[in-house]
């Protein structure tokens, strides 16, 4: 339970929700954290629900035994502009699990059944956690860069070791990059198929044709945008960065681009669920008991994680 951002998460017993028309109530078996998790307890976004039951990476079981996924998506109008065009991640209302909706880090949670995803059954509870969020912005993420062959992916973590096997399987070229002599990091990402993987310092032996951000760093922007061909598409996949340095307009010149990724769409959920066993994506995660959220929020801020954390209540 998260009662104010800047502390700690607190141990709670909280009386068993209950859901409302349209929700299901889940047994939650395994909850993914992800850097979003951090963005909400430091505070870098605004007006969570408070108190707060962090966690939108949620696999959990309903009362009638299906096995069901709740992303970071937790409701949209259905109404607005963006919705009604096929943009329900940009929606005005829309409500976040684990941020303005409770979320995952729980023996118990509720969600709108129409925004649930079903897990494919290739995929234990723990291994398919963080294909919630990791996998479906990293996969977003993807899509937005575009056709691009020679892909470097900045900040090897969750989503990045996920998305690398979606790109090689796709027949694209890996290049990744760590936090400069991070050799660990950089074994891990040519383990899974990066053909280069060097610090952020680092120039890739290669240009590239897009890059994708996984790093919070906002320095990184005008970095990778020297590292992209002309052409080329800078995409920043967090929901939260540092601020973007002021850089040269000849490293924008030649008809590249940067942009964001924002949230997900169902559509975008069912088509990466139905792609990771075919790929197949196999995540790498580290398992800790849900009274040790705290650490697990701790070791990926500092970034001691080999893949993805997750929690089991
Ligand atoms: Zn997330
Ligand atoms: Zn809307």
């Amino acid at each position: 339970m998260l009662d104010e951002p800047g502390r700690p998460l607190r141990q709670a017993e909280v009386p068993d929700p209950e859901p409302q028309p349209g929700q299901v109530l889940l047994r939650v078996r395994a909850c993914g954290v992800c850097r979003t998790d951090l963005h909400v307890l430091d505070g870098e976004l605004p007006e969570p629900k408070l108190p707060l039951i962090l966690g939108h990476q949620i696999v959990g079981i309903a009362e009638d035994g299906r096995r069901l996924g709740v992303p970071w998506l937790g409701w949209t109008d259905g109404t607005c502009r963006y919705c009604t065009t096929g943009r329900e991640n940009l929606c005005d209302r829309a409500l976040f699990t684990g941020y303005q909706l409770d979320g995952g880090y729980a023996e118990l949670a509720v969600a709108d059944e129409r925004y649930c995803l079903p897990i494919p059954e290739e995929y234990g509870d723990e291994e398919a956690a963080p294909l919630l969020c990791a996998g479906l912005i990293g996969y977003r993420s993807l899509r937005l860069a575009g056709d691009a062959d020679r892909l470097g992916l900045y900040g090897f973590g969750a989503s990045a070791h996920i998305v690398a096997q979606v790109a090689r399987h796709q027949g694209r070229r890996v290049f990744a990059f760590t936090k400069p002599g991070d050799a660990a990091g950089q074994a891990f990402a040519r383990g899974l198929g990066a053909e280069w993987a060097g610090g952020s310092d680092e120039r890739p032996p290669d240009e590239l044709d897009a890059a994708i951000l996984f790093a919070p760093v906002g320095e990184l922007v005008p970095i990778a945008l020297g590292t992209v061909a002309k052409g080329g598409t800078v995409v920043c996949a967090g929901i939260h960065m540092s601020d973007v340095p002021s850089f040269p307009y000849e490293l924008l010149w030649g008809e590249r681009q940067v942009r964001s990724v924002a949230n997900l769409t169902r559509a975008d959920g069912e088509e990466f669920l139905a792609l990771a066993p075919r790929v197949p994506v196999r995540t790498r995660i580290e398992v800790f008991p849900l009274a040790q959220a705290n650490e697990a929020l701790d070791r990926l801020r500092e970034g001691r994680i080999e893949g993805a954390a997750v929690l089991i209540p």
